[in-house]
C-alpha cells in the first residue's frame, strides 16, 4: 500500500473523515460511497477506500482484498440504486491520460440513463502535471 503525505489536504480523505459534506450512500470501517458533486449521469456515485491510496497504480499485492471489496460494494450499490437491471458502468480513471483528477483511488458508478460507449481519446491538457 502506497500512502503519501498529502492525506491531510486530500478532498476525499476529508469526506471520509466527515470534515466536508457529501451525500453518503454507504459507509463501513474501510469504505465510503457518496454522490459525485458534478454528476455525469443521473446516478453517479464514487466508492473509495477510507485509507489514502493515491491511485490504482499505487496499489500493491496486499490491496487485492480491498480492491475486491470496492468492486463488490459498487455492485451492491447499483442494486440498491435500482440501476442494475437496466445496466451501468463501473470505472476507475488512472493517472493523467486516464482522466484522474483526484489523487485518491475511487470507483465511479454511472447509470440511470443509456451511457455513451465512447471511452477512448480526448484532448490532453499538457498543463496538468503527472502526479499519479
Ligand atoms: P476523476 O476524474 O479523478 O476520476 O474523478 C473525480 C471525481 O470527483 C469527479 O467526477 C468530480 O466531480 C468529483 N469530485 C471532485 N471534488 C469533489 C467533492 O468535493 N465532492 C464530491 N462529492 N465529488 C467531488
Ligand atoms: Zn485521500
Amino acid at each position: 500500500m502506497n500512502i503519501d503525505q498529502s492525506q491531510d489536504s486530500c478532498i476525499f480523505c476529508k469526506i471520509a473523515r466527515h470534515e466536508i459534506p457529501a451525500n453518503v450512500r454507504f459507509e463501513s470501517d474501510e469504505i465510503i460511497a457518496f454522490d459525485d458533486i458534478n454528476p455525469s449521469a443521473p446516478i453517479h456515485v464514487l466508492v473509495i477506500p477510507k485509507v489514502h491510496i493515491t491511485s490504482l497504480r499505487a496499489t500493491e499485492i496486499d490491496d487485492q482484498m480491498l480492491l475486491g471489496k470496492l468492486v463488490y460494494r459498487a455492485k451492491l450499490l447499483a442494486e440498491e440504486l435500482n440501476i442494475a437491471e437496466s445496466g451501468y458502468r463501473v470505472s476507475i480513471n488512472v493517472g493523467k491520460w486516464g482522466g484522474q483528477i483526484v489523487s485518491h483511488l475511487h470507483l465511479h458508478i454511472l447509470g440511470g440513463a443509456p451511457l455513451t460507449t465512447k471511452l477512448a481519446v480526448a484532448t490532453v491538457d499538457e498543463s496538468v502535471p503527472l502526479t499519479h
